[in-house]
């Protein structure tokens, strides 16, 4: 019998590492530029931690983690996401005293035991920056800004940036009992929402059953107190005058519960049910609460596959220049030394010079005409070929195996 990749969890080869690579490397890039320093964190952490930062009446908490104990029975999650550890990271190693003001980013895997469908997986990878140490609005509108530099790097152009706020401490209970209130009178409420509505009642807003039922419901823009719907008023001004469009959404709220004052969620439409790409907001109280300083802070994460699916749509990773593929073929075997060793000079020179080849050693267990069969399998441009009454006059044969055509080369010129 044979094994495959557990479901919901891919293997990702070829073309689609490449454009994992390309994306990651298009984000570090706009992190740079930024002033970002990447932090990379452990894939699995005290269970406690997601519990304590996430929520426990979160869908991610309450039915999507991967738990395990270790030999001692100690509880572990893999990470079903990159603030929490990031946090706990920050913290244990008092980032708030050498990096105040400081700005972070991380790339990883992610695990959640959600429903696969498109779009959706056990286990994704997320691009993700925080920037922690400062409250104020243009931070926000910063993240907001390099979450769509780096969707709209790989040629993404549908995207809608929709932005709420969930107020403060002061001003989010009178939010939460005009929803309480409004909420208890609907009827037929879903099994999870009678459950929210007791822990979350936010959390309400975006189910995915009962959304229909709900009308004229309470907006969170309607009870922001003054400074909220300042700093609110102010990261809308920034985006603005940036010029990036975005959308206000009374009923984004996002699925984790360390968030307060703005969210936001940057969308495709061209992908199907799971069309965001990304999304973030701020978490002004995280840090503290799990035992730093008061530290604002403020971040977002993307999802790779996402951004992929919805860069399918552009030509923008077709359109890389793919490397020039030369094989270098033997056709007598007492030149097996000479062109392995001129194999390996050409690659070493290539990656000084920065040249975009890839060379492919002889395979000297294949004869002339098999290795020639190679050269087509692997769809290579250029073969040269060590052949004895040529090399003896000092030149090498190239072919141009699109063209099928051969000059024979001068070694010297090569
Ligand atoms: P979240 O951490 O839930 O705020 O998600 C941030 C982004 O990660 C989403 O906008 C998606 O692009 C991506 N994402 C979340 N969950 C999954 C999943 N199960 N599979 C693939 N991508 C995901």
């Amino acid at each position: 019998m044979t094994i495959n990749a557990p479901r919901g969890v891919h293997d990702i080869i070829g073309a689609n590492a490449f454009k994992m690579t390309e994306l990651e490397n298009n984000a570090k890039f706009i992190f740079a530029r930024h002033g970002f320093i990447e932090a990379r964190t452990p894939i699995f952490e005290d269970i406690a931690l997601f519990i304590r930062s996430i929520g426990e009446q979160t869908d991610i908490v309450s039915k999507e983690m991967y738990v395990f104990e270790d030999k001692k029975g100690k509880k572990f999650a893999l990470r079903p996401e990159g603030t929490a550890s990031f946090v706990r990271a920050y913290i244990e190693h008092r980032l708030d005293m050498s990096y105040p003001e400081g700005k972070f980013f991380y790339s990883g895997e992610m695990f959640r035991y959600e429903r696969p469908q498109a779009g959706r997986y056990r286990q994704f990878h997320q691009i993700g920056g925080e920037f922690l140490g400062n409250s104020s609005p243009s931070a926000d509108a910063e993240i907001i800004i390099i979450t769509a530099d780096i969707l709209s790097s790989v040629g993404i152009k549908e995207l809608s940036i929709h932005i709420n706020s969930l107020g403060c401490c002061n001003c989010r209970p009178k939010f939460r009992q005009a929803l309480i209130d409004y909420f208890s009178s609907i009827k037929d409420l879903c099994q999870d929402c009678q459950i929210r509505l007791e822990k979350n009642p936010l959390r309400l807003l975006d189910c995915k059953i009962d959304s229909s039922k709900f009308t004229n419901v309470p907006k969170m823009t309607d009870f922001l107190c003054p400074e909220c719907k300042e700093n609110f008023s102010i990261a809308q001004d920034l985006l603005k005058s940036a010029g990036y469009k975005f959308r206000v959404d009374d009923k984004l709220v996002r699925g984790l519960d360390y968030y307060n004052r703005i969210v936001f969620e940057i969308r495709s439409s061209v992908l199907g049910a799971q069309d965001a790409l990304a999304g973030g907001g701020r978490y002004d109280n995280l840090v503290k609460d799990l035992g730093g300083q008061p530290i604002p802070a403020v971040g977002f994460a993307l999802g790779s596959e996402r951004v992929i699916l919805a860069a399918q749509e552009t030509d923008f990773f077709e359109k890389k220049e793919k490397a020039k593929k030369i094989y270098i073929a033997v056709a007598d075997k007492e030149l097996i030394g000479d062109a392995f060793a001129f194999a390996i000079r050409i690659t070493k020179q290539g990656l000084k010079n920065n040249k975009n080849i890839s060379v492919y050693p002889p395979l000297i267990d294949k004869n002339f005409t098999n290795q020639l069969k190679f050269a087509n399998k692997i769809n290579a441009d250029e073969t040269i070929v060590f052949a004895k009454n040529e090399f003896d006059n000092g030149n090498l044969i190239v072919k141009d195996m699109k063209a099928r055509t051969q000059i024979e080369i001068p070694i010297s010129e090569i």
